[in-house]
């Protein structure tokens, strides 16, 4: 009886040791994948739709453009 009681002992730290690892391991792989769209994030000009860099992006409330001039076009057909 006493084996078998240092068997499932082993076996349920064997078992938590994996989780760990396990857990370990996802959290390593979630950080870099959120970690690597954030450098070369592309936004979409909202009016002439190409794609720029976020950081190169013009912004204007909740809405991205590729210039300042397609910026101000956008705020000249909005107010006609
Ligand atoms: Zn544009």
């Amino acid at each position: 009886m006493g084996l078998l009681r240092l068997l499932v002992i082993v076996v349920v730290i064997w078992l938590a040791l994996s989780v760990i690892k396990w857990l370990r391991h996802r959290v390593i792989k979630e950080r870099n994948t959120r970690s690597a769209p954030e450098v070369t994030r592309m936004v979409r000009c909202a009016y002439c739709g190409l794609y720029v860099t976020s950081d190169e992006a013009v912004r204007a409330g909740d809405q991205t453009f590729c210039s300042s001039e397609h910026k101000a076009s956008l705020n000249r057909n909005h107010s006609s």
